[in-house]
């Protein structure tokens, strides 16, 4: 045996490990009992004792490991870390507003009462109060949509993608669907264009180049084969330069003259105008429809502010033959997506209180000074808490849109700029920096750019920001 005598001494045995029993007599364990039940505590402290038992059987386990009081303090931050909730709050400091990664709208309160009602109370989601009978979920809010946008119908599915994916299907399975070369758009999270094409059954034609496209490029590809012209909106991205898009009235007035349907869509879309509060112009719901195109499909938690949704909105007829399709009945929202959705919709009928009552608007529209103020104020605990080797200063940046609305447009914003100032490198300095705040019981999220961290106030409560201002006094980073 070389086994040296040292590692024999201070190595612990499998036979050395505590008998589970033992464990669970043992009064720590019967306070961790009332609180997670028996078979939580059983299964976590045997999953423990084996890993144990590999450390040992590698020779690593050291006998004071096997004390009691760490054994048990181990057992209870294992059990504290499965029971704790893996979808987590987190304070969103990147700036942009509707960032799909953090989950994108915030709903305002009124939705929020709303869902929770729906919650726990039965309701009359697909039953008609007035007739006895089986209602239409759609009805709820279909009413309310067509008058924000001027819509004959519309019907509500799981999301966007889901919207174009049924409209497609619906209308265009096994025909021919004509888009512009320059609108083959991919969304982050795999949504591209063509390969939605291919779920749906349709055969993509593209037409026109990328940075061209023109009325005779349409004009040709039409056949008989044809079942719709479709625009998308440039989500993410912007075509500059020597360019040249076919207008939505002239694609208009070729569907009608072959009778083929022309639909858009919209992406993000927006019910109201919001050059009205000083921010760039995102083409509505309602002007979209107004040059007379058959169907629009746009994002319920974009700049509608709304839950998760996807919404066709348009040509009556045509809707008709969407809600009868069986993919209609598997991409339905549920009930709390219609609770939230019919808040957020009744909030649009006062558009001039919009600003207050959208948390979307009001994260958009929220002025620099207000968000200069905040920075001001979490600067100095920012500073204090990193030391010497970081310099936090407050500065002015510029916030995202996000979620495809604008992508080349920013809003005027505020917030906390950190510098690596010590003798380190500081990439990485500040890529260490950027974890501990993800890391955080309550993570903070901001964005690295050219070796400084960058955390926009614009979207900090004042409750996150008196939270981050405690936590940094006392505890530091
Ligand atoms: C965002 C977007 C989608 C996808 O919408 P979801 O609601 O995320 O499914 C589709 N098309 C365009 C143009 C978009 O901007």
């Amino acid at each position: 045996m070389t086994v040296s005598v040292s590692s024999q001494l201070n190595a612990a045995r499998p036979a050395d490990l505590p008998a589970i029993d033992k464990l669970l007599q043992h009064g720590k364990t019967a306070a961790l009992v009332a609180e997670y039940g028996q078979t939580l505590v059983t299964t976590q402290l045997r999953q423990l004792m084996d890993e144990l038992r590999q450390k040992a059987l590698a020779g690593q386990l050291t006998h004071a490991e096997l004390a009691h009081e760490p054994l048990l303090t181990g057992l209870a931050a294992r059990l504290s870390e499965v029971t704790a909730s893996k979808l987590k709050t987190v304070i969103n400091l990147t700036g942009t507003v509707l960032h799909t990664n953090l989950g994108r709208a915030l709903l305002p309160d009124s939705a929020v009462q709303a869902v929770v009602k729906v919650l726990t109370q039965a309701t009359n989601l697909e039953f008609d109060l007035d007739t006895g009978r089986r209602g239409d979920r759609d009805s709820l809010v279909e009413d309310l949509i067509c008058e924000l946008t001027g819509a004959e119908a519309a019907t509500v599915v799981n999301n966007n993608a889901a919207a174009v994916l049924l409209m497609l299907n619906a209308l265009a399975a096994q025909r021919e669907v004509i888009v512009s070369r320059g609108e083959l758009v991919e969304i982050g999270g795999s949504f591209r264009i063509p390969d939605i094409m291919t779920s749906a059954g349709s055969t993509l034609v593209e037409v026109g180049t990328t940075n061209r496209t023109h009325y005779a490029d349409y004009e040709r590809a039409l056949g008989e084969r044809t079942a719709m012209i479709m625009k998308v909106h440039c989500s993410n991205y912007a075509v500059v330069g020597f360019t040249k898009t076919t207008g939505i009235n002239e694609l208009v007035r070729l569907g009608r003259e072959r009778r083929v349907p022309v639909t858009v869509d919209l992406g993000s879309g927006t019910l109201v105008d919001l050059t009205q509060w000083g921010l760039p112009h995102e083409p509505t719901v309602r002007e979209t429809l107004a040059t007379g195109v058959d169907l629009v499909t746009f994002s319920g938690d974009k700049l509608l502010g709304g839950p998760q949704a996807g919404f066709i909105v348009g040509r009556k007829s045509l809707i008709d033959i969407i809600k009868k399709h069986p993919l209609k009945r598997a991409l339905r929202t549920g009930k709390l997506t219609m609770a939230a959705l019919e808040a957020v919709l009744s909030l649009y009928l006062s558009p001039e209180r919009l600003p207050e009552r959208l948390t979307t608007l009001h994260l958009l529209t929220r002025a620099r000074s207000d968000i200069q103020a905040q920075a001001g104020q979490l600067q100095p605990v920012l500073q204090q808490a990193l030391g010497r080797d970081f310099t936090v200063t407050a500065e002015p940046m510029l916030s995202q849109i996000g979620s495809g609305a604008m992508p080349v447009e920013s809003l005027p914003s505020f917030g906390l700029v950190i510098h690596y100032s010590g003798t380190d490198k500081a990439g990485k300095q500040i890529m260490q920096l950027e974890r501990r705040l993800r890391c955080q019981a309550e993570p903070v999220i901001g964005r690295i750019h050219k070796n400084a961290l960058y955390l926009d106030c614009r979207c900090l409560t004042a409750e996150q920001a008196q939270r981050l201002h405690t936590l940094w006094s006392n505890q530091g980073v």
